[in-house]
């Protein structure tokens, strides 16, 4: 299961990584300047937290759980693939959990990238259904079901984590982090 996540989380990694993304959409790469003189067009800070936040969890675990990592790769969509193998031989356990980063990983990219579609593949973990669609407001995913309800009324709504340690099979994961 590993490797077809980490390959979804590389391509949509990919994807976020480009220059067009990583620049402001009002100040775009065309407002070229000396690079001496002036300050750089404006980035996209958002994005590249949420990139560096996203690297720095895969580069942490795998540090963690295994001490034979190779040098990190030069280009940042080659990470999963570095992640998988640093963490080949590692516990059970720790496997698992990667398997779980990969998940949210590769859900979070997509729904970065406007693919909100991404959670449609996932049944409920409420109901079971297959009516997941994505709220961007509260972002969060919300089953459809008029049905599907928590146990005080309100319409479900779930987390990414959550659909990723569903997806994994270790919702304990999400039921330890309380989401
Ligand atoms: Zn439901």
């Amino acid at each position: 299961m590993g490797q077809d996540t980490a390959a979804a989380a590389a391509s949509a990694l990919r994807l976020l990584n480009t220059p067009e993304l990583r620049h402001h959409p009002q100040h775009g790469p065309q407002e070229r300047r000396a690079p001496t003189s002036v300050p750089a067009a404006p980035v996209n800070l958002g994005l590249i937290d949420y990139l560096e936040a996203r690297k720095r969890e895969v580069i942490d675990h795998a540090r963690t759980v295994t001490t034979r990592t190779e040098p990190l790769p030069l280009d940042d969509s080659d990470l999963y693939a570095w992640y998988l193998r640093a963490t080949i031989g590692a516990a059970e356990a720790d496997r698992r959990h990667r398997d779980f980063i990969l998940a949210r990983h590769a859900l979070e990219h997509a729904i970065r990238l406007g693919n909100y579609n991404a959670v449609r593949p996932h049944p409920c973990p409420t109901c079971g259904g297959w009516g997941l669609f994505w709220d961007e407001r509260g972002n969060r995913a919300r089953c459809s079901d008029l049905d599907c309800r928590t146990p005080d009324g309100l319409a479900s709504s779930f987390t990414l984590d959550r659909l990723a340690a569903q997806q994994v099979g270790q919702t304990e994961i999400w039921r330890s982090s309380a989401t």
